[in-house]
């Protein structure tokens, strides 16, 4: 897969239904694969921390998600097709397993978000098999009943809703002892599918606006937003100077 080198991070240069397709095959594969969705702040975390750069780029799928990506890959004269956002993501994976019996376990957020999440998921597809959930809050050493709950459930597809960089590093940290297909780092999408946070209505997301609804809705994001103008001018002014000497 081609991919474009934005800070260091190599983010592949893939459609929205390039990526769906690549999850479901890997689903299909022996064997464990990550996917992340990195926007403009994680970028941003990754450049400052080669560790976390390392991670990202250990991914089977590390998708543009956000604006600033997009612009991002233009800037660097190496455009990705499109936004490809993790919450697309999964519920396009969703709609393609909701009668194949893959089995799908849903792990983070908030006591009883991951249940909501499952309820409404079965509303809309009753055949989808959702084997397990878990919330996200839990101490170090709950760690192995976690992982032995997911592989005791047989899950296929693990969505992994930590927010970054808990969720990218606890999926490269667990990815051997995990018995799944695909793990999938995907920040607030469970508060999504739960109907506790609401996405952008389509047309924000079209003009590029999304981060500003986002905003309004949950104005304690400004200082994280900060990250915006910062990943902007660093990927203007250094953008080019490539990490390792990749190209
Ligand atoms: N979260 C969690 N455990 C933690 C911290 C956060 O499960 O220790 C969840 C939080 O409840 C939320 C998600 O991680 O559902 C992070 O959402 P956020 O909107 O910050 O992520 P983004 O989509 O912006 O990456």
């Amino acid at each position: 897969m081609e991919k474009v080198n934005i800070l260091g991070v190599n983010v592949d240069k893939v459609t929205y239904d390039d990526a769906v397709e690549k999850i479901y095959s890997m689903l299909n594969e022996s064997g464990n694969h990550s996917v992340f969705t990195p926007n403009s702040e994680i970028i941003l975390m990754a450049y400052k921390d080669e560790a976390f750069c390392d991670i990202l780029n250990s991914a089977d799928l590390l998708t543009a998600d956000g604006i600033g990506v997009v612009y991002a890959s233009r800037i660097v004269k190496n455009p990705v097709p499109q936004r490809v956002a993790g919450y697309d993501m999964a519920q396009g994976i969703i709609k393609k397993i909701a009668e194949s019996g893959h089995r799908l376990y849903l792990f983070g957020g908030k006591p009883g978000v991951a249940e909501l999440a499952a309820e409404n998921l079965k509303k809309t597809y009753p055949l989808l098999n959702i084997v397990g959930m878990r919330n996200g809050y839990f101490k170090p050493e709950e760690v192995d009943s976690i992982i032995e709950d997911i592989n005791q459930s047989g899950a296929d597809l693990l969505f992994v809703c930590l927010g970054a960089p808990t969720q990218e590093k606890w999926i490269y940290n667990n990815k051997e002892k995990l018995n799944c297909h695909v793990m999938m780092g995907i920040g607030g999408s469970l508060d999504v599918f739960a109907g506790t946070v609401q996405r952008a209505p389509q047309i924000w997301c079209k003009l590029g606006l999304e981060w500003l609804y986002r905003l309004i809705k949950e104005p304690w994001r400004f200082w994280r937003m900060m990250a915006l103008p910062k990943f902007g001018f660093t990927v203007l002014f250094k953008g080019k100077r490539y990490k390792k000497g990749e190209k």
